[in-house]
């Protein structure tokens, strides 16, 4: 569990992507100039992050390197920001939808597993490294999920703030009185 008086303050998840929400790979094919890119996503990652979308959570999905795939899930999840970040540091862009959306880096969680990742970690209030993040990035993370990215890691990162809030059960109830199929 996570310290449940840090779980009810968080507003906002963000999540890197590559290594994150897919396992770190990209496979890349195609005929002379048409290029095609694939990324694998996990399903029960999308339904933790279906779970949050009718929570007071709002989720974030950041990411360095623009991608139709990333672009293609997100939109299937009804993931509410994407942040493409055209530079090394993550946190400008970060930040101002922090800004925009009124939410405090105090309330804000977020997981990642590369360098890249690392100055956001260090501001928010609930920094998460995958199992498969660099030592480094596990150095400033609060905790570390025991699944890899793409293989669960983002739904046991969800499971366990909504269990933490306490809102788990709520969340899932709220899913089966929806009509709505999970994507
Ligand atoms: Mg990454």
């Amino acid at each position: 569990m996570f310290d449940a008086a840090i779980a009810k303050r968080i507003r906002l998840i963000g999540f890197d992507v590559d290594g994150v929400l897919t396992e770190n790979d990209v496979w890349i094919g195609g005929v002379s100039d048409h290029r095609e890119e694939f990324k694998r996503f996990d399903i029960q990652d999308g339904f933790g992050i279906r779970l949050l979308r009718d929570s007071a959570i709002t989720v974030a999905w950041v990411t360095g390197r623009v991608s139709p795939s990333t672009l293609l899930r997100a939109g299937e999840l009804k993931v509410p920001h994407v942040v493409t970040v055209n530079a090394n540091n993550k946190v400008p862009a970060f930040g101002a939808l922090l800004s925009e959306l009124k939410i405090g880096w105090d309330e804000v969680a977020f997981v990642g597993d590369d360098i890249p990742d690392m100055p956001v970690m260090q501001r928010v209030a609930l920094p998460i490294a995958v199992a498969n993040a660099r030592d480094e990035v596990k150095a400033v993370a609060k905790y570390v999920t025991e699944a890899r990215g793409g293989h669960g890691a983002v739904r046991e990162t969800i499971d366990r703030l909504l269990k933490s809030r306490g809102e788990f059960d709520a969340a899932v109830a709220k899913f089966f009185a929806g009509g709505e199929t999970p994507t």
